[in-house]
């Protein structure tokens, strides 16, 4: 049966992933060790610059972990970008602490570090301070990290960047994931590659990654038998999951080209006093994972559940933008720090994320262009 459904983001395979799963087959490492997971972390080391880096089941993982690192307990408060898709924020609940949600600037709609600032006054008046904060680099775009690392500096605190959508995106000269203190990258079958499902935790700080591969290989102590002190978890990557990463790691480079030049060309096309995208503020570069956009505030008519529903009865998948955390039942009775307009808020309201599959035909993309451009005449 041909599927000839717009998918918002696919997998799309290289060529390669097959020979490096073959080779773990033909050495009988389908185990979470061997050759594939120990390459695919010195190329991703090098590749980031990151000194250390652990290959693991998914980017929750990976962000579980870095808190942990972090010496986030129960009870501690950790600051979190609101806007972000929910694995962001929950492993602070698995830890059982507090998490603090920030919001948005509207340039790149990460956080905002004015808002982060007054949290981190309104929290050291009291007396606290947060033991973490959790930065999300949203469908590729980097967050204003001149601003917020010099905050987390002056507060001593750790920052944790979530590099799960910007894998291969840039801050100055530094790549996404090695900005902060712990960087996380996931390799969910959304993402920019793909390992059909895994994480990775980079630092600059080997012995912390010592450390969270011991916790991520159930904590067993070095005795002739099996002995734990510490609570451990099962959150290492397979070495089958590797072969496919490793093959993904030869064609990042164009998949990052791809998803520049699909959203180059949605923008170009769509240009219109009535829609924004996202800013690639200076000295960054976006991988571009996702293209979004926001409706002006003030069209009663053409709304995202409009754009969205239309392009669906196109067999074309389209979807919101992440709703903030700060909004979402399991989240709402925790603190919420914003300085303005509460423009996480006005961001969900008004996004639209679009087919964005570094595999998406010139075809195609005229598809999604013309739809939304009827649609938008039609709503004038
Ligand atoms: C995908 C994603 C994650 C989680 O990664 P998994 O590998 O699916 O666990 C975390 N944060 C953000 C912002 C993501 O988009």
């Amino acid at each position: 049966m041909k599927d000839d459904k717009i998918y918002l983001s696919r997998p799309h395979m290289g060529g390669r992933e097959q020979e490096y799963i073959n080779d773990a087959f033909a050495k009988n490492w389908i185990a979470p060790l061997g050759d594939n997971v120990n390459k695919f972390e010195i190329m991703l080391q090098k590749y980031t610059g990151a000194k250390a880096a652990l290959a693991l089941s998914s980017g929750t993982a990976a962000i579980h972990l870095a808190l942990i690192e972090s010496g986030v307990r129960k009870n501690d408060i950790v600051f979190c970008s609101t806007l972000t898709f929910c694995a962001s924020a929950n492993p602070i609940l698995y830890l059982q602490a507090k998490p603090v949600f920030i919001d948005s600037e509207l340039a790149t709609w990460n956080m905002c570090p004015k808002a982060l600032e007054k949290a981190f006054q309104k929290y050291s008046k009291m007396g606290q301070k947060p033991k973490a904060v959790i930065v999300v680099n949203l469908y590729g775009q980097t967050a204003q990290y001149d601003e917020i690392v010099a905050l987390c500096k002056a507060y001593g605190v750790p920052l944790i960047e979530d590099a799960a959508e910007s894998l291969g995106s840039s801050y100055g000269n530094k790549m996404s994931g090695i900005i902060g203190d712990f960087g996380t990258l996931s390799f969910n079958g959304n993402k920019i590659i793909t390992t059909s499902g895994g994480g990775m935790l980079l630092s600059h700080n080997s012995k912390a990654l010592e450390h969270a591969l011991f916790l991520a290989t159930q904590a067993r102590d070095e005795a002739p038998y099996y002995e734990h002190s510490e609570l451990g978890y099962n959150y290492r990557l397979s070495n089958i999951c590797a072969g496919i990463g490793l093959g993904q790691l030869e064609v990042l480079e164009d998949r990052i080209k791809a998803r520049r030049a699909i959203f180059d060309r949605y923008k170009e096309n769509l240009k219109s006093k009535v829609l924004t995208f996202q800013t690639e503020i200076t000295n960054t570069k976006s991988n571009r994972w996702l293209t979004a956009f926001l409706l002006s505030n003030n069209s009663n008519t053409l709304t995202p559940t409009t754009i969205i529903n239309k392009l669906a009865d196109n067999n074309i998948e389209a979807r919101r933008v992440w709703k903030p955390m700060h909004m979402q039942p399991l989240y709402n009775k925790y603190d919420y720090i914003s300085v303005d307009n509460d423009n996480a808020q006005s961001i969900f309201e008004r996004g639209v994320c679009l087919p964005s599959s570094s595999d998406l035909t010139l075809q195609q993309q005229d598809k999604v262009i013309s739809i939304v451009q009827e649609i938008m005449k039609a709503t004038k």
